[in-house]
This record gives C-alpha cells, sequence and structure tokens, in this order.
C-alpha cells in the first residue's frame, strides 16, 4: 500500500482573488470568497464547520481539501512599555519574529517578510543571521492574525488593536514580492483587515527595480532604508547601495508618489555616533533631500551583542533633527521601543537556519577576536 500525504491548501495566505479562484474551482459562486475572508480575519475563526454562512455539503467539500494553519507562538513577552514580541515557529523549524508597539490612538505591528536577511545591512542584527528563506503568504499574514487574536482576548475589547502595519520586521520585503504584496492585500481589504493605504508601510533597503513595480500593483506607504547621505559611506551601511547607488535610489523615491503629490516618502536614518551624525552629514543630507518629498526619521541605533558601533547621545540626535528642521525639513525622531526585550529596530533575530554560512562567518569573527 503506498502512502501519499497530500498538503492542503492553506486558506490564511490566500488574498480575494486567489479565494475567488479557489471557489470558482469548487464551481462555488465568488463571493464566497469575501464571507471565508470575513471569518478567518475579521472573526478570527479557523474551524471550517464554523462557518455558518456556508452550507454544510460546501463547508465539508472545504475540508478535505484545504485548511487553516498558523504557525506556533514558541514565546512572548511583553517590554514594561507595552511594547510585545512573538517568536512564531514555522513549519520547517524556523523562527520569526513580530512586534507590536502601542501608542496613544494606535498600535502599529512590526512583521517580518523573510527568515533572516541576504542584504547584511553593518548595523543590523537580523542581517548577522544570515539567510534561510522567504516567508510564503501565509506565514506573513499570519502574523497579524496571531497579534489580533492576541491582543482582541488580552484586552477584552472590540477595538481593532493593530491600526497600522509596518514591513520593518525581519528580512527584505521587496526581495519577497508577490508573497509580500499578496499578504499586504490582506491586509488592505474591508472584509478582512480593512487597514487603510496611508497606514501599511514598506520599509526597504532600496531596491530600486522592484520599487518601480511596487508602485504599478500597490498603494502603500514607503519607507527607505536611507542612513547614510553618501554613497562611499551608505557602500559600508547599507552594501546593496553598491547595486543601487543613491541618486538611482533618490530618482525612484520622487517617482515612488509621482500621481500623489499630497504623499511622502519616510526616509529612515540610523543614528551611529561618529560615524554618519555630525553636521556635515546634516548637510550632505539636506543638499539629498532638497526638492524632494520625503521626511527623516531619525532612529537611535539599538545595540546587539558584538556590535563596534553605538548610539549617538540626545544632544548630537536632537541638533542632527535641529538642522535638518531649520531647512525646512521635517524630521522626527523615533522612540525606542521594547529594547528591554530586544524588540527595538534591528534587534529581530527569530532562529534562522542560515544556508549562507554568514552567521557561521560572524560567530568566527567574533571569536578571533575576543582571543586577540
Ligand atoms: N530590509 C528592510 C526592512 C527592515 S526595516 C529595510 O532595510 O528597510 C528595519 C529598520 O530598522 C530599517 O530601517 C533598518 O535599517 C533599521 N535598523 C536595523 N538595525 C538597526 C539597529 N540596530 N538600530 C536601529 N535601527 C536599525
Amino acid at each position: 500500500m503506498s502512502i501519499t500525504q497530500t498538503t492542503k491548501i492553506n486558506l490564511l495566505g490566500l488574498n480575494s482573488k486567489g479565494l475567488e479562484d479557489f471557489f470558482l474551482s469548487l464551481g462555488e459562486k465568488p463571493y464566497r470568497a469575501q464571507q471565508v475572508l470575513k471569518w478567518i480575519h475579521f472573526q478570527g475563526v479557523r474551524d471550517i464547520q464554523l462557518m455558518t454562512n456556508l452550507s454544510k455539503s460546501l463547508r465539508q467539500k472545504i475540508q478535505e481539501i484545504a485548511d487553516i494553519t498558523i504557525p506556533e507562538i514558541a514565546y512572548e513577552n511583553t517590554a514594561e512599555d507595552g511594547t510585545q514580541k512573538w517568536l512564531l515557529r514555522l513549519a520547517d523549524g524556523n523562527c520569526i519574529e513580530t512586534v507590536y508597539i502601542p501608542e496613544a490612538g494606535r498600535g502599529t505591528l512590526c512583521v517580518s517578510s523573510q527568515v533572516g536577511c541576504t542584504l547584511n545591512c553593518d548595523f543590523c542584527s537580523t542581517g548577522k543571521q544570515g539567510f534561510s528563506r522567504n516567508l510564503s503568504t501565509a506565514e506573513i499574514i499570519s502574523q497579524v492574525w496571531v497579534a489580533a487574536r492576541r491582543l482582541s482576548s488580552d484586552q477584552a475589547t472590540h477595538d481593532r488593536a493593530v491600526t497600522n502595519v509596518v514591513m520593518m520586521g525581519m528580512g527584505e520585503p521587496l526581495l519577497n514580492f508577490e508573497n509580500v504584496v499578496d499578504a499586504m492585500n490582506i491586509m488592505l481589504d474591508d472584509f478582512a483587515y480593512g487597514l487603510s493605504k496611508r497606514r501599511v508601510t514598506l520599509s526597504t533597503a532600496g531596491v530600486i527595480p522592484a520599487m518601480y513595480r511596487l508602485r504599478e500593483v500597490s498603494d502603500v506607504a514607503l519607507a527607505v532604508s536611507l542612513h547614510a547621505p553618501n554613497d562611499e559611506l551608505r557602500n559600508v551601511l547599507v552594501p546593496l547601495n553598491k547595486k543601487y547607488p543613491l541618486k538611482e535610489l533618490m530618482q525612484a523615491c520622487e517617482d515612488y508618489f509621482k500621481e500623489d503629490k499630497r504623499r511622502y516618502v519616510t526616509m529612515e536614518y540610523v543614528m551611529l555616533a561618529g560615524v554618519n551624525d555630525s553636521l556635515v552629514h546634516a548637510k550632505q543630507l539636506i543638499a539629498l533631500l532638497k526638492n524632494m518629498r520625503a521626511k527623516v526619521n531619525l532612529i537611535p541605533f539599538n545595540p546587539f551583542p558584538n556590535t563596534s558601533y553605538q548610539r549617538s547621545d540626545k544632544k548630537t540626535i536632537d541638533q542632527f533633527r535641529e538642522t535638518l528642521m531649520n531647512a525646512g525639513i521635517n524630521a522626527i525622531t523615533r522612540k525606542t521601543r521594547g529594547d528591554d526585550i530586544d524588540a527595538a529596530c534591528g534587534q529581530l533575530v527569530g532562529q534562522v537556519k542560515d544556508r549562507t554560512r554568514r552567521s557561521e562567518r560572524y560567530r568566527k569573527k567574533i571569536e578571533t577576536n575576543s582571543l586577540s
């Protein structure tokens, strides 16, 4: 007897169009897609038998070929400031991290797009973990599903806890283009999470061709990890810059909201003591951004073990910000949140089955340094 293992379709990862195709293939009407989206994402129902506006026979049919699978919560923790972090274990044993940041009047979820990251930015601990693989659409949206469920049961409220999503967790979202766009479509869908396009932000280190593709298929907000105002320094901090240098990156940013003159690109700029935080850097940044619809988010560097970088002090950050403001550039300093549970920007590491051997090399380097 041969045993064939069939994998069921995970309905969690299907957006409106995907579910419509699914129902059409069953000979059903496309509007079933909206009903099921609502059950899964709005109501948080995983048991197909509870979807009572579908006939019993249809539920049976669905159950034979599909299910709703979410990753297991391997660990969760809440910081003193209320920031929450979940470590989610995926079916293959890899783990990813998701962070929830509550603020007055809104709650932002920081979502991962890959297990690890290929870009190896010098100041980011995710980069030091190496890279395993892209997340599936289901694995990306499951982070929102889990957070929405955990938060509503914690707070016993029907208010939506997640009002904003930032694709700023582990990974480079534009290197997992299709799955990230599909997952963002579910976030924006009125039958699922109903988030507004201004409240879903994709952050990229600057994968230029994918930035142009993104504006064709989506109108989510865009953040760019700039971190340096000249190519020489950016080549070191964000090695991707060697492939996609600043001049072209700035053009791509200008083009992103070409059709909507009211929208701004957010430039993220990590503040590294003695590296990119001088007055000269501020002036270069002003020159780079002049005449652009951009606002700047200064991120105080969050340290992680064995990094050689340090956070700029408060006075330096304040002065840097003031210099930008005086030149007419809107700049804010991002509050450091959740750093007592390693949930702050650049501290997300998960558990990556590294296929690049980068983490191994990094460990060896640290060992050699600590011996010498
Ligand atoms: N790969 C995407 C998504 C990651 S977003 C991107 O580069 O935009 C995570 C943000 O936190 C990025 O702006 C990243 O540069 C920043 N970051 C990374 N490490 C950091 C650290 N140690 N301290 C503060 N910010 C950091």
